[in-house]
């Protein structure tokens, strides 16, 4: 019975595998890239996201408040007049969850995809909660930046492993994410040598990660791959400021205009090595 802490449960989710899916966040990641659209799963533990837009500062949620819930947050989670103030991050159980999930998944003929934040920052609640979905289709969504034995067994459970890569380069990967790349690169060729359907996602970031040298490295990579190789890009989030301000965490990537964003993909090389890709 392992418990496990999560910030969000997405219904009717289409971009996190095959048909509808059911997404689980868990909270932890070990990056920390700069355009994370989930800042309020980087941390493992629970807390505080606030909407600004509509605040009254009138400061009722800063008073004292004897609520357990709200204890070690610094706000009240129930004064506001606007319902402003929230607290994200719960903490269940695993095989609970997974019958939740099982029972609505069998309804719906959907999939369950466990996603972050990072799941296998939490790798007993992951693969209890993967054991518990039994015959459901299942998918998780990793940053590969975990060991590899976790990562196999992970891996070993599911119908579908995204993994994302963020830059071929370990010296720009530090700089980018704060951490080097070399372990993820390690878990990408374990799955490059075996039988796991997996697909590769890049978040292509203006500037940062979408150039053709970065986008050419990964296709020629991807070249020694046992399974046909995958890649789906996702367009850079424009988004993503709002929740950083909610979260009360400074977001470094302003000045970048996503709205004006037409990433190109270097085709030959993907031609090339044949490496199928699409744009989500
Ligand atoms: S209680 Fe609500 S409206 Fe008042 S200061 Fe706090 S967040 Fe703003
Ligand atoms: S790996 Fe994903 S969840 Fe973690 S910081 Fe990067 S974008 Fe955010």
């Amino acid at each position: 019975m392992e418990k496990g802490i999560i910030f969000d449960i997405k219904e009717f989710t289409v971009h996190d595998g095959d048909g509808i899916r059911t997404t689980v966040f868990l909270k932890g990641c070990p990056l920390r890239c700069l355009w994370c659209h989930n800042p309020e799963g980087l941390r493992t533990e629970r807390q505080l996201m606030i909407t600004r837009n509509g605040c009254l500062s009138c400061g009722k949620c800063l008073l004292p408040c004897s609520h357990p819930e709200c204890q070690g947050l610094g706000r009240c989670l129930h004064a506001c007049p606007r319902g402003l103030v929230k607290a994200v991050g719960e903490e269940v159980d695993a095989t609970e969850l997974a019958s939740r999930l099982a029972e609505q998944a069998e309804f719906f003929e959907s999939g369950v995809t466990v996603s972050g934040g990072e799941p296998t920052m939490q790798p007993a609640f992951l693969l209890e909660l993967l054991d518990g979905l039994g015959s459901v289709d299942t998918a998780i969504e990793t940053c590969g930046y975990t060991a590899p034995d976790i990562f196999r067994r992970a891996a070993e459970k599911v119908q579908m492993l995204y993994l994302d890569i963020k830059h071929m380069d370990s010296a720009v990967h530090q700089k980018l994410t704060g951490v080097p790349n070399e372990p993820i690169q390690r878990n990408l060729e374990m799955l490059m040598r075996g039988n796991i359907p997996y697909t590769v996602r890049v978040p292509l970031i203006p500037g940062l990660n979408d150039n053709a040298e970065n986008l050419s490295r990964l296709a020629e990579k991807l070249s020694g791959s046992r399974l046909p190789p995958k890649v789906e890009f996702l367009p850079y989030n424009p988004f993503t400021e709002a929740k950083y301000q909610m979260a009360q965490m400074p977001f470094s990537l302003s000045h970048i205009d996503g709205n004006q964003y037409h990433p190109v993909i270097p085709e030959e090389p993907y031609r090339r090595y044949g490496v199928c890709w699409r744009i989500l």
